[in-house]
C-alpha cells in the first residue's frame, strides 16, 4: 500500500484551508497547515512533506519568497494558489521553481487531481535521481554507498555510513545519543551512548574540513546542518 502523503498547506484564509483540508482528508492525505510565510518556512525546515500548496498573498512573507527559499534546499513539488484578478505572472512562478499553479476559486477536486499528478511526476523523477544526496561539498550515493568529500571518495564503515546518512537526511534536527542508537543500531536499551560519540568522532575525522556540518549540542546530542 502507498504510504500516506503529507501536504503542507500555506494559506492565511481559514475558510480556504478548511475546504482544502476536507478535500484531501477524503483522499487519505495528511494536511499540515501554516497561516503565513514565516511559519511555513519554519515548519518546512524541520519536517518532511511530499508536496507544498502555497498561497501567494500571505502575511509576513509572501508566497513568491517562500517558494524561492524552499527551492534553495529542496526539490519538493510546489503548487501555487493565486486569486483571480490578482496580478499573477506564471512565468515568474515557474522561474522561482513552482511546479504548477491554480487560480481561485477552483474546485477542490481539481486541486486534488493536480496534486496527485505532481506527486506521480515527482515519484518518477525520484526513481532516477534519489540515489545521490547532495550536501554541497559532500555527496552520498545511496545505491553504491559511496561518500565523496570535495569530489574525493572517502571510505566509511557500515555504521559510520548509516549514521552519516541518517543525520544528513534529517537535517537541522537535534538527536540524542539514545535516539541515534535506536535509529542506527536498533538498540532500544543496553546500548552504550559512547558508541555514538566514537562514531561521530571518526566521521568528523573523515569529513576533514567539512566536519563542521555535524554540530554537538552540549548536554543533548548531535545535529547535521549543511553549511553552503
Ligand atoms: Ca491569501
Amino acid at each position: 500500500m502507498d504510504k500516506i502523503k503529507k501536504i503542507l498547506l500555506v494559506e492565511d484564509e481559514a475558510k480556504m484551508r478548511e475546504l482544502i483540508r476536507i478535500a484531501f482528508k477524503k483522499e487519505n492525505f495528511e494536511t499540515y497547515e501554516a497561516v503565513d510565510g514565516k511559519q511555513a518556512l519554519n515548519i518546512i525546515k524541520n519536517f518532511h512533506f511530499d508536496i507544498v500548496i502555497l498561497d501567494i498573498m500571505l502575511p509576513e512573507i509572501d508566497g513568491w519568497t517562500v517558494c524561492r527559499e524552499i527551492r534553495k534546499g529542496s526539490d519538493i513539488p510546489i503548487i501555487l494558489l493565486t486569486a483571480r484578478g490578482e496580478e499573477f505572472d506564471k512565468l515568474f512562478g515557474f522561474e522561482l521553481g513552482a511546479d504548477d499553479y491554480i487560480v481561485k476559486p477552483f474546485s477542490p477536486r481539481e486541486l486534488v487531481a493536480r496534486v496527485k499528478a505532481l506527486l506521480r511526476r515527482a515519484e518518477n523523477r525520484s526513481v532516477e535521481t534519489t540515489s545521490i544526496i547532495d550536501l554541497g561539498d559532500i555527496t552520498i550515493n545511496t545505491l553504491s554507498r559511496e561518500v565523496k568529500v570535495d569530489g574525493k571518495s572517502i571510505s566509511f564503515t557500515n555504521k559510520e555510513y548509516e549514521l552519516l546518512l541518517f543525520l544528513s537526511t534529517n537535517q537541522n534536527i537535534v538527536f540524542t545519543r539514545e535516539q541515534l542508537l535506536l535509529k542506527v543500531w536498533g538498540y532500544d536499551q543496553y546500548g552504550d551512548p559512547r558508541t555514538v560519540d566514537t562514531h561521530i568522532k571518526r566521521i568528523r575525522e573523515k569529513l576533514g574540513s567539512k566536519s563542521s556540518c555535524i554540530t554537538t549540542i552540549w548536554g543533548v546530542g548531535y545535529k547535521f546542518e549543511v553549511k553552503r
